[in-house]
């Protein structure tokens, strides 16, 4: 039984022809992707994320880091997308343009067929040399806890942005023009406590969207969303998406 909406959000919803989704760890969370607030089980229970996700501490202890990285990749690719990633791929096909902006680095959106994701933390599919910052494939990088790159002899590190790193400028400017341009803006399972992208919602809103929250509870951006939509994102999305696309086939 897909969840109710809002009569108002619906027809805001329906006439919009550039929607903004910005995704964050609890979309993957009913995939079993533990949000990193939940992360902490096993040996890694003793650990906080802001210890182990920052240049300082690949630096300070490279194979320690390494080593958390590997075991959440092994978690990725045991699990699949769940509905909300598979509602947001078909939107992709039936909106003039959606931008879909995420700080999840499991890759799950392309896994549903997202044709284009901007994934503003990085993937933790992919690795970069620490010295130079460039890409580093499978091919390119010799065995280890880390491996090292093959060019240059450097460690090689995930490609992810840690604490403290700053997000690719040109990414950057791409969310941000997305953010300007849409006409409704969705932030879907984030704390909206990361910034830039805590920021990307009151941007959009400035400039005339509306804005939409999916999260089971409250967070900062709550107070300034026009409609809170309560629960968990594989049944919201979904259902936001099923109003979307039933009127697309009315037309
Ligand atoms: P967060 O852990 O700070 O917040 C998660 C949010 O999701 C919370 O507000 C929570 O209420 C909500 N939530 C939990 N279950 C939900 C569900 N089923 N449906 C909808 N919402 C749900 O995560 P964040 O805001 O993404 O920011 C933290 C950082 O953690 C990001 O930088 C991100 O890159 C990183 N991270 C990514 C992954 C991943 O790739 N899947 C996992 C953990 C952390």
């Amino acid at each position: 039984m897909p969840a109710a909406l809002p009569r108002a959000l619906t027809d805001s919803w329906r006439a919009a022809r550039h929607a903004v989704v910005l995704c964050g760890s609890g979309v993957s969370a009913e995939s079993g992707v533990p949000t990193f607030r939940d992360a902490q089980t096993g040996m890694w229970a003793s650990f906080r994320p802001e210890d182990l996700a920052t240049p300082e501490a690949f630096q300070r202890n490279p194979s320690q880091v390494w080593d958390w990285y590997a075991w959440r990749r092994e978690l990725c690719d045991r699990i699949e997308p769940n509905a909300g990633h598979l509602a947001l791929a078909r939107l992709a096909s039936a909106m003039p343009r959606l931008t879909l902006l995420t700080q999840n680095v499991d890759g799950l959106h392309q896994r549903a067929g997202s044709p284009e994701v901007l994934e503003i933390h990085g993937n933790i599919h992919r690795n970069l040399c620490f010295a130079e910052g460039t890409p580093v494939s499978d091919a390119d990088m010799i065995a280890g806890r880390p491996p090292t790159c093959v060019r240059c002899g450097s460690l090689v590190r995930p490609a992810v942005v840690w604490f403290g790193e700053a997000i690719d400028s040109d990414m950057l400017d791409r969310a941000l023009e997305a953010c300007r341009d849409c006409d409704v803006f969705i932030s879907a399972g984030t704390s909206s406590e990361v910034y830039p992208a805590a920021g990307f919602g009151r941007i959009a809103a400035d400039t005339g969207a509306v804005l939409v929250e999916v999260n089971p509870d409250e967070t900062p951006l709550t107070p300034i969303c026009d409609y809170v939509l309560r629960g968990q994102s594989a049944t919201l999305l979904p259902a936001l998406v099923a109003a979307y696309i039933s009127d697309e086939e009315r037309q």
